[in-house]
């Protein structure tokens, strides 16, 4: 999954943007002033960073030509809002731009775009020394490519997409083999002991009686 720095010095929206970023999905990386984020920004695997402009330390518009030079996709996010210093953040590289009070939805929904339009979306998940590309619909155990069937795949990239969340053998069959399916929650059962067998994946757990959930 992508990782997103927040560079934002206001804790409460700090907290907040991160919140909303992991219920998302996202893997996040915080900094509370300009210094801390010009050391994360230099040092760490960033897809995308939101930063605030009015911030300790160095400002947003001191930070911009590091992430420029390191090519990272970037939402400001300030309190900002004259037009001269909109254009400005745009004019020095960042892909977005938005004001706050901000609707959490609408930041959600600039992320994607900017992530899909600079290319940095991530569609392949690793587990241990398994490599799964979403898209692709195609697997990997130790670089070797598994063969799993069309039912098998959506099961598992179900339990990807909720990770960290049990879900009830009927939730999964609903899900995967839809509502109007005649078979019975052991058709889950085989499946999740053939994507266990064929992958090794320990980190799908049996919750009992419940259902399954894939471990962060
Ligand atoms: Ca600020």
């Amino acid at each position: 999954m992508s990782t997103i720095l927040i560079i934002e010095d206001e804790e409460p929206i700090r907290e907040l943007v991160k919140l909303n970023l992991s219920l998302a999905g996202y893997e996040t990386l915080e900094a509370s002033d300009g210094e801390e984020g010009l050391q994360l920004i230099n040092n760490e695997k960033i897809d995308l960073i939101i930063l605030d402009l009015m911030l300790p330390q160095y400002d947003g518009f001191d930070l911009l030509p590091a992430i420029v030079k390191k090519d990272i996709p970037t939402i400001i996010l300030t309190a900002k809002d004259r037009l001269q210093d909109k254009i400005k953040g745009l004019e020095m590289g960042a892909d977005d731009y938005i004001t706050k009070p901000f609707e959490a939805v609408e930041l959600l929904a600039r992320i994607k775009s900017v992530l899909r339009r600079t290319g940095k979306e991530k569609s392949k998940v690793v587990i241990g020394d398994v490599e799964i590309y979403l898209e692709q619909r195609k697997v990997l155990k130790n670089g070797k490519e598994v063969e799993l069937t069309y039912k098998e795949f959506d099961l598992l990239r179900i339990l990807i997409e909720n990770k960290g969340c049990a879900l009830s053998r009927e939730r999964l069959l609903e899900l995967v083999w839809g509502y109007d399916f005649e078979g019975n929650t052991r058709t889950v059962d085989m499946h999740i002991q053939r994507i266990r067998s064929k992958l090794g994946i320990k980190k799908i757990k049996t919750i009992y009686k419940v259902g399954y959930r894939l471990e962060d």
